[in-house]
């Protein structure tokens, strides 16, 4: 398989990829190998994880110059993304030996009941590429300090990437049979969901999603599937109009606007839409579009090729339908997958780029008489993912985000996602989640003891 530097077009490697025959290979090592590695007391695993995240940390620059130069990440970004992850390994093995511990919930002179914590046994982890370190490390790293073996296949885009990541587990004392990288694209990720796995935990598209659960229904295993958005943020009519559009651009079009959080629809309130409209386009055309590994870059890559029509689909049903372009587009001309930072105004809901997931730096804005038909619109989605309000005003906020149809919610911020808080989608966004204390707890299985001493 031939990896591509979306940037340039220009060839980066060429992997093998695995087959039919080695996933069942691998699979069958980790199966034999999960026991043991479950039997270890969670220090010993809590040290390999601990190890894992310190070499992170050293190969900081050169881990962040590889994710740039597959998925063509501003670098900036890329070492962001590095930086990031080290906190949400440090929550997970802060929070590891308490989540994981037997709990006694009832004891009397000749009963006593207790919860136990079993690991699932083998796992499959199938991950996207625009955040390869924080969606992988949000499945595989509490799996394994649970006792999990992990058959992990990073996104096809991000290869390298999780290569790094598959090195760099072995190198800290994970075995190799206990935690194995699967190479290649959908139909190798489809070949390792027909293996007899216990649980399959993804993140990707709706479409995909959707094929998994398909795919795995019948076998009830544990099916987790972190999906898409189209997270809407509300600007109300007392902000600070400036801070307001900045800090709301950069939600939309931060890593390229490759977020499943990215802010992706935007509606303000009537009284301030031009005001705030100005101040958002003035941002958007200061932001530096090109070399994702010039320091200066804020706009990076479009990873997969394929996306740029999807916004330029995106951009000419909006212009058909009455939208005005302030800035941006189409694609910019020259090697490379790049589109334009585009900011449609006097955008509706007729209008693609308000319903389907843009996945790309072009956001629709669109005026609201009201907090009502804000929170109508904002929740007028098949997706479920984040939903923001700006406002100086807590009650108003809390009144309107209690409303939200969505397992995150935001005052007064957006594009944010932290290691303490559970991770979750709802509607088409998808089931199940990772991060918090939860998201530990998801990758065992609860059992049920009931010890009678007499
Ligand atoms: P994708 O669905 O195209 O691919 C995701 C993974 O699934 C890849 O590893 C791919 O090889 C694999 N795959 C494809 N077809 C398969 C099949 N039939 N069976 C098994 N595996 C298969 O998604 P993507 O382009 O990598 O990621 C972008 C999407 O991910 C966006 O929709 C984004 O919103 C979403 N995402 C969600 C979250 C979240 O936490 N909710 C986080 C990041 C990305």
């Amino acid at each position: 398989m031939k990896l591509t530097n979306p940037a340039t077009g220009t060839t980066l490697l060429d992997v093998d990829t695995d087959t039919a025959r080695t996933i069942r290979a691998k699979y069958a090592r980790a199966r034999k190998a999960q026991p043991g590695w479950a039997a270890l007391p969670l220090a010993k695993r809590a040290a390999a994880i601990r190890k894992f995240r310190d070499l992170v940390a050293d190969r900081h620059d050169e881990l962040a110059r590889t994710l740039s130069l597959e998925v063509g990440k501003p670098i900036r970004q890329s070492r962001n993304e590095m930086k990031g992850l080290l906190p949400r390994i440090d929550f997970f093995l802060a929070e590891a030996a308490k989540t994981l511990r037997d709990e006694k919930v009832f004891a009397d002179a000749t009963m006593e009941e207790r919860i136990g914590h079993d690991p699932l046994g083998v796992i499959a982890n199938i991950s996207a590429w625009n955040y390869p370190y924080f969606v992988g490390c949000n499945v595989f790293v509490p799996a394994l300090l649970a006792g999990n073996a992990v058959l992990y296949k990073p996104s096809e885009f991000a290869t390298m990437s999780g290569m790094h990541i598959a090195d760099l587990l072995h190198t800290a004392g994970v075995p190799d049979d206990v935690f194995s990288a699967v190479i290649g694209d959908g139909t190798v990720g489809a070949a390792l969901l027909r293996l007899p796995i216990d649980g399959v935990f993804f993140t990707g598209s709706y479409a995909t999603g959707a094929k998994i659960a398909a795919s795995t229904g019948r076998r009830m295993i544990k099916t987790q599937l972190e999906l898409g958005g189209k997270d809407p943020v509300y600007v109300a009519d007392d902000v600070d109009v400036k801070a307001a559009a900045a800090a709301v651009a950069d939600g939309a079009f931060y890593n390229t606007g490759q977020s499943c959080c990215a802010v992706e629809r935007v509606y303000v309130h009537e009284t301030i839409y031009e005001p705030f409209v100005k101040a958002f386009v003035d941002e958007v055309k200061r932001f530096k579009v090109g070399d994702p590994l010039d320091d200066a870059t804020y706009i990076g890559a479009i990873t997969r090729k394929p996306q740029l029509d999807v916004l330029k689909r995106q951009v000419a049903d909006a212009k058909k339908k009455g939208a005005r372009v302030l800035t941006g587009g189409a694609a910019i001309k020259g090697k490379g997958n790049f589109f334009a930072p585009t900011v449609l105004a006097d955008a509706n809901h007729s209008m693609a780029v308000m319903r389907d997931e843009s996945f790309g730096p072009v956001i629709g804005i669109m005026a609201v008489p009201d907090d009502e038909t804000a929170v109508e619109l904002m929740n007028d989605t098949e997706y479920g993912l984040t939903a923001g309000v700006y406002t100086p005003d807590e009650k108003r906020a809390r009144r309107i985000l209690a409303r939200m149809q969505s397992g995150t919610v935001y005052w007064n911020c957006c594009d944010r996602v932290s290691p303490r808080l559970p991770w979750s989608g709802h509607k088409h966004s998808g089931i199940g989640l990772t991060l918090s204390t939860y998201g530990i707890q998801t990758f065992t299985r609860p059992k049920a003891w009931h010890l009678r001493s007499a």
